[in-house]
């Protein structure tokens, strides 16, 4: 039993009632989160990435871009200064690199979690379901695994004949081994509808998530989506404000993807049912490099006040950073 039946999402993903929409997201927020915004501090260790995702601009066949990967040492550095600066997450993000061995990501794991009084999340990409079980062993607590669309075929389209089955039984292995899940969509990839959405809404609350994200599309232009129209940035504000009325408890983040339509874009997100940002502590040489689209990690700052800047954005709202981990709150139903 949702609690919100199709028709009611359609009409609010159409505008119906924008006001309400997002006073009710806000007032659910408020309910289960009280003032408290989770910061959680992103390292994106590497651009290298062998897929070829339509929409990114990672992907391998792309030769415009400089790539670099950190060093184990770096990587740990960088997650230090987090730390010390008061991050209570620390997201390690790159593309599907398989440079970095199992070990050596486990490696990495366990170091941060014996220095550190920290959560990990890994968004590593299509590792096998045995290698993140042997990071959860290692301590990892949380994953961020984006299905991007629930429709298979738009999936199989824009990830270039991949599968959203395999996907889908990556993410439910996870949860199955005891993470912390979050995945999520790309609002406005190229064949969708609001029918779609109003099925990846109701597909994503069915996956009872720790964490969604939805953040609207972005062309690059060195990507075969170049030309493609820049998702509608109302259609995602409505997105992340209805997953919060379908899953009160659920972490959501304002993303970054938002700020390149408007420079308060994420102040937008936090006062309509968002919980969560995600600033990026990438070293300052690499961070225009990971240029998923174009924007992203734009202004260069270095760790401090990139964690600085999102617990002023945060206080700017009357709202507070959070000096909890921030684990997920909500509890899955036994099936
Ligand atoms: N390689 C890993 C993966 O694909 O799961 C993690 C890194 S990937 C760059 C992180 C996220 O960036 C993807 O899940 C996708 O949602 C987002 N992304 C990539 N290109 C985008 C674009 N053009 N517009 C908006 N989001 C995009
Ligand atoms: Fe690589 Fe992830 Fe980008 Fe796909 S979305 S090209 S897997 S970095």
């Amino acid at each position: 039993m949702y609690l919100l039946n199709a028709q009611e999402i359609e009409f609010y993903l159409n505008g119906g009632n924008d006001q309400e929409l997002y006073t009710r997201a806000d007032q659910v927020r408020q309910e289960n989160f009280g003032d408290e915004v989770y910061l959680r501090a992103i390292v994106e260790f590497s651009n290298v990435c062998n897929k070829k995702c339509k929409y990114c601009g990672l992907r391998a066949p792309n030769s415009s871009i400089n790539r670099y990967r950190l060093k184990k040492t770096e990587i740990l550095d960088v997650a230090e200064l987090a730390a010390v600066n008061g991050a209570k997450t620390i997201v390690l993000q790159s593309g599907d690199d398989f440079s970095y061995s199992s070990n050596m990501v486990g490696e990495i794991v366990r170091e941060i979690k014996s220095r550190h009084d920290v959560a990990v999340t890994l968004s590593l990409g299509d590792r096998s379901a045995e290698e993140y079980a042997y990071w959860f062993e290692c301590g990892a607590d949380r994953t961020l695994i984006k299905l991007e669309t629930t429709d298979s075929r738009i999936y199989n389209d824009i990830r270039c004949g991949e599968s959203l089955k395999d996907r889908l039984k990556l993410v439910k292995a996870l949860q199955e081994t005891g993470y912390e899940v979050g995945s999520g969509i790309i609002v406005g990839l190229p064949g969708y509808s609001i029918q779609q959405l109003v099925a990846d809404l109701l597909f994503l609350t069915d996956l009872e998530l720790d964490m969604v994200a939805a953040g609207p599309f972005i062309p690059h232009p060195d990507t075969p989506y170049s030309d493609v129209e820049t998702g509608n940035i109302d259609i995602s504000y409505r997105f992340t404000a209805l997953l919060r009325l379908l899953n009160p408890q659920t972490n959501i983040p304002a993303t970054s993807a938002l700020d390149s339509f408007d420079s308060k874009g994420r102040e937008t997100g936090l006062r309509r049912g968002c919980n969560v940002i995600m600033p990026s502590v990438t070293p300052s040489a690499n961070r225009a490099d990971y240029n998923i689209y174009p924007g992203k990690n734009s202004v260069s700052v270095d760790v401090t006040d990139s964690i600085t800047n999102a617990e002023n954005l945060i206080r700017s709202l009357n709202f507070v950073p959070s000096v909890t981990k921030g684990s997920s709150k909500r509890k899955r139903n036994v099936k």
